[in-house]
């Protein structure tokens, strides 16, 4: 066994066998290609921060090295202490000329193509996911994703947000809708919550400005590129503000997130060759929307944007997040404020945004008065006994205010113009899969 205590303080990095000064590296990986010329003998190791080119010379090298290089399995692995050497033909210009080789875990043969242009369709690479994550594409994606989280976080802090834990189990459907899991909660029967919405809220009307990442379950039948079963939202709900402040919350997180992608993932987003630019922003009503998509043939739904729409947008505003807003009361749940408060208001004070031309999000200004969202609870078909807590908790001192929610699957989806939004979720829950 090796010693893991003396390896993590020895290890490098293999991106740092670069720029090291040091002569003699220790680093581990896993078998990227081997190539055997006879006379010589090439081990392409990987580890997370890149690849290095490990060559043995007949003669020179260890002989039980030399001989053991070419005969390890792909994906296998391996530890190798050498020397550092410069290289015209290596790739990055450095190879290492091993001392020492121990095959750490042996990979047997791979059901998958893991190659960069992996030969393997999504469907055989998600029955694989975990020997999926071993090519650098899917790192890449993951990468970038682990950078959009953190910086959507982070940029909310900074600006006095406060982080929050919204719960998963949950009594009684949050909006509505049919679309849910049930599950046994002891003697009693709950749901696994379909968005944070009613939380987010009552914490946002005691401490004013709060963000989460939460987990978010739905259960549609449908089977679509850009939906899941279970993805994770990044949420923001904000107290005493309207739509109009929490979109430009929004224009501001979006830019900030794509600068933090820009400046920390160039190498996954090169990987990926995707082209970014931090966007700009446009604001528009409905009715200029449909107006504007009138004009250039584009079928619009009464409350509705169409994929055919909302590509169009990005294609008449490319590189730009298009906030539509003062959406038609009739496309928003009941809980978004009509327009100036009024009961029977045609306007809401919801919007979407659309980046890349996909919808990223949804949000707008919530109704925190109890009589009017008792109407439009009843205005929807919904019963007010059923959102009675929910209704209930606006009464003891609730101020006007607004969130969105961005599906972190879909952002990265859109960021990195995936096919498929299973490309931008380690372990998709779809209608047909539940494993691993
Ligand atoms: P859509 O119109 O795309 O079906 P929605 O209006 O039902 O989405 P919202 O309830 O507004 O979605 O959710 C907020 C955000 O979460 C969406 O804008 C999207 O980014 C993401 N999202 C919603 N549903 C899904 C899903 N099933 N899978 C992945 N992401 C989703
Ligand atoms: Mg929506």
């Amino acid at each position: 066994m090796i010693d893991l205590e003396k390896l993590n303080k020895n290890r490098v990095l293999i991106k740092d066998v670069f720029d090291n000064k040091k002569k003699e590296v220790e680093i581990v990986g896993w078998v990227h290609n081997t190539r055997n010329l006879s006379k010589v003998k090439f081990l392409v190791l990987r580890d997370i921060s890149g690849i290095v080119q490990v060559t043995g010379v007949d003669g020179k090298t260890d002989d039980k090295i030399f001989k053991m290089m070419d005969k390890i399995s792909r994906e296998s692995v391996v530890y190798v202490k050498g020397c550092v050497k410069d290289s015209k033909q290596a790739p990055g210009g450095k190879e290492i000329n091993p001392d020492a080789m121990i095959v750490i875990s042996e990979a047997e043969k791979l059901p998958i193509d893991v190659s960069d242009h992996s030969k393997t369709e999504l469907p055989k690479r998600l029955d694989y996911r975990f020997l999926d994550l071993h090519r650098q594409r899917t790192q890449a994606i993951f990468k970038i994703q682990s950078t959009i989280g953190s910086a959507f976080k982070d940029y909310f802090i900074n600006r006095g947000f406060i982080d929050m834990h919204p719960p998963s189990l949950i009594g009684s459907s949050s909006e509505g809708g049919t679309d849910l899991f049930k599950a046994k909660y002891f003697e009693q029967e709950a749901y696994l919550a379909q968005s944070p919405q009613l939380y987010k809220q009552m914490v946002a009307c005691a401490m004013e400005k709060i963000v989460t990442i939460t987990p978010v379950w739905r259960a549609e039948k449908h089977n679509t590129i850009r939906h899941l079963n279970e993805c994770r939202q990044m949420d923001i709900e904000m107290a005493f503000a309207n739509a109009m402040v929490v979109m430009k919350e929004m224009e501001g997180a979006v830019k900030y997130i794509v600068g933090e992608v820009l400046k920390k993932n160039k190498e996954d987003l090169d990987l990926l060759e995707v082209k970014l630019k931090v966007p700009k922003a446009k604001y528009m009503t409905f009715a200029e929307a449909v107006k504007l998509l009138k004009e250039n043939k584009i079928h619009v739904e009464k409350d509705d944007l169409t994929p055919e729409a909302e590509k169009k947008l990005d294609e008449l505003f490319p590189d730009t997040i298009v906030f539509v807003y003062d959406w038609p009361m009739s496309g928003k749940p009941f809980y978004i404020m009509p327009k100036d408060g009024k009961v029977d208001a045609k306007i809401s004070e919801g919007f979407d945004a659309i980046y890349r031309g996909i919808e990223i999000s949804s949000g707008g200004q919530r109704v925190h008065i109890p009589d009017l969202l008792i109407k439009r609870l009843k205005a929807k078909g919904l019963n007010p006994k059923d959102f009675k807590s929910y209704t209930d908790s606006f009464r003891f001192g609730a101020p006007p205010h607004s969130g969105w929610s961005i599906g972190i699957e879909r952002f990265t989806q859109v960021l990195l113009k995936l096919l498929n939004i299973r490309e931008a979720v380690l372990f998709p829950r779809d209608r047909d899969r539940l494993t691993p």
